[in-house]
This record gives C-alpha cells, sequence and structure tokens, in this order.
C-alpha cells in the first residue's frame, strides 16, 4: 500500500477496505494507487465525508473546531457547517 498519510487530516492510521483506503481518524476513503495511475491519491466519496466529520461533530464535540474546518475545505458552503462554525464564534464552549 503506497498511500501513508491522510491527505485530509494527515492521520497514518489508514487501513484497506472493500478495495478503497479508509482513514480511521476522518473516515476520508481513498482509491489505492495503481501502477499506471497518477501518482496522488484520488479523493472519493465527498458527501458520505462530510456526513462522517457532521456525526463526528456531534460524537467529538471537543474537537469540533477541527471537524468544521475539515468539513468548509471539502464544501465550503455546507450549511451545517456554518451552524457550527456560527456557534463556535458567538460562544467558544457551546456545548459544555
Ligand atoms: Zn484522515
Amino acid at each position: 500500500m503506497k498511500i501513508v498519510e491522510c491527505a485530509a487530516c494527515g492521520s497514518k492510521e489508514l487501513v484497506e477496505d472493500s478495495g478503497v483506503v479508509v482513514c480511521v481518524y476522518c473516515q476520508t476513503k481513498y482509491l489505492p494507487e495503481r501502477d499506471d495511475a497518477p501518482t496522488r491519491a484520488t479523493v472519493i466519496t465527498v458527501g458520505s465525508d462530510i456526513d462522517a466529520l457532521l456525526q463526528k461533530c456531534r460524537d467529538d464535540p471537543a474537537n469540533i473546531r477541527q471537524y468544521v474546518s475539515l468539513i468548509l475545505d471539502i464544501d465550503p458552503t455546507n450549511v451545517e457547517a456554518q451552524k457550527y462554525l456560527n456557534l463556535m464564534r458567538k460562544k467558544k464552549k457551546w456545548w459544555q
């Protein structure tokens, strides 16, 4: 496996699952690199990645700032991520 680091979050914990490589940390999925493929891994299923990150916002609010940042990197217009961002701006620890 040539993919050694998640491009989305920098995690090195990547596992292969059903022909794709999945980051165990942020659930970003990659197509394993083939010999005839370009050097960079291809990010797929952006929509489900955002769903996974939004779920992490709810499950792990202590790190919500990081998750929201990742979501907005993928989809700057994501309404739910912007809502979290606005809440963070209004009140730093709104979840406590
Ligand atoms: Zn990751």
